[in-house]
């Protein structure tokens, strides 16, 4: 894997895709920074060598071109603080005043393109944007792993530009890094958990860990469609109708296989989705029809912790229930709780983004696993064992 300490960056000019997608909230004061702080080795690397830095990257998802809300420019000061040096920002991603901000930036300087999704061309891939883009630095770095999973302009058709001059920074390198030890060279046992909404969303991914995983652990709201599909009453629950005869092909599939497909068996059962609802633990294939499973129950929970202690490997995706209201979020800090302990023990644990990495925050255990991913798509895709074209057109 070429990562940027195969170059040294003094009197070069970095063009580094970041993934700078952070969650603002009204006021657009950044309320969760990790992905900032993910990219900051990587541009202080680059800084410390003697080179420039431009960074571009996306925000949300701007339907209309330009819009405040959608503006780089609130995480200016921030990213100022975070790297020690003031972030000079372009208002434009291309067009000639940011062509000469960046001809004018010298080492130790950095400059912050306005969101590049301004542009439809940089979700379409459009060459000749990419192309723009491409002429303001002269390497390029990737380190938006969030992104991987797109062809879009800025991070797989721009590289075409720079043959020569194309490298993964830090913390592309380590997610990587991290995907790829769980996958290709697990130590046994190998125990995946999955939760979240839906079965629909990570079926490809389940299929694919069943060739690899010795415990497959499924909860959450997905976990309903599988308990109706032998025929459980679930209620009000979470389930997917039309994915029944799925989700007893997988339960199939893992008996084939012999990974040992571990299901909860009780729920905390809710007469409403609400955070102070009256709830009950109770069997979750009884399911009174007015009432729903909103998190694992007491025993699943038990159980879950038992073979998650017993693991070393642990690869986590998905809550286990309505985490975000305290009264659900027992199952998902019971397994949490066990992640951790297993880690402390030696285990290797890689806990997906999105909702299980914000879950790992809630309670305060980022730091006691073995790795937060930042990407939460492109975590799964590479799972799945997809090629991710942010990652190959780096190695091509
Ligand atoms: P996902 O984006 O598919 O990982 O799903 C995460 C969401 O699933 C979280 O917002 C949880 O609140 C929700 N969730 C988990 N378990 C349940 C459940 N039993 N019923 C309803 N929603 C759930």
């Amino acid at each position: 894997m070429k990562t940027i300490d195969n170059l040294d960056f003094s009197g070069k000019k970095a063009l580094i895709r970041v993934d700078f997608n952070v969650p603002l909230d009204e006021h657009y004061h950044i309320t969760d920074d990790n992905r900032i702080q993910g990219a900051a080795p990587t541009i202080k690397k680059i800084l410390n060598d003697g080179g420039g830095v431009i960074l571009m990257s996306h925000l949300g998802r701007p339907k209309e071109g330009p819009t405040e809300k959608f503006s780089l420019k609130h995480i200016v000061k921030h990213l100022s603080d975070v790297l020690g040096v003031p972030v000079q920002f372009a208002d434009d991603c291309i067009g000639e005043e940011t062509k000469a901000k960046a001809a004018a930036l010298k080492s130790g300087e950095v400059l912050l393109l306005e969101n590049l999704r301004f542009y439809k061309e940089e979700e379409k891939g459009d060459r000749d944007f990419a192309e723009k883009l491409a002429t303001l630095g002269d390497v390029y770095v990737n380190d938006a792993f969030g992104t991987a999973h797109r062809a879009h302009a800025s991070t797989a058709v721009i590289v075409q530009f720079f043959p020569k001059a194309k490298y993964f920074g830090y913390l592309m390198a380590a997610e990587v890094g991290n995907a790829e030890r769980v996958l290709n060279n697990p130590e046994r046992p190998f125990t995946a958990i999955m939760g979240g909404a839906k079965v629909s969303d990570k079926l490809e991914l389940i299929a694919a860990l069943l060739d690899k995983v010795d415990n497959l652990i499924i909860g959450g709201g997905m976990a309903y469609t599988f308990v109706k599909a032998r025929g459980g009453e679930i209620g009000k629950s979470l389930v997917e109708l039309d994915k029944l005869d799925l989700a007893n092909d997988l339960v199939k599939k893992a008996e084939e296989k012999g990974v040992n497909l571990v299901l909860p068996t009780d729920s905390q059962i809710a007469d409403e989705f609400a955070p102070d609802s009256p709830a009950y633990n109770g069997p979750n294939d009884e399911i009174p029809a007015d009432k729903m499973g909103l998190d694992i129950g007491r025993e699943s929970g038990e159980h879950f912790a038992q073979v998650i202690l017993a693991s070393n490997t642990i690869l986590w995706n998905g809550p286990m229930g309505v985490f975000e209201m305290d009264k659900f979020a027992k199952g998902t800090k019971a397994v949490a709780d066990a992640v951790v302990a297993a880690t402390e023990r030696g285990a290797f644990s890689l806990i997906g983004g999105g909702d299980s990495a914000a879950a790992v925050s809630k309670f305060g255990m980022t730091e006691h696993v073995s790795y937060v991913s930042t990407g939460g798509g492109a975590l799964l895709e590479y799972m799945e064992g997809k090629e991710l074209p942010g990652v190959k057109a780096i190695n091509e």
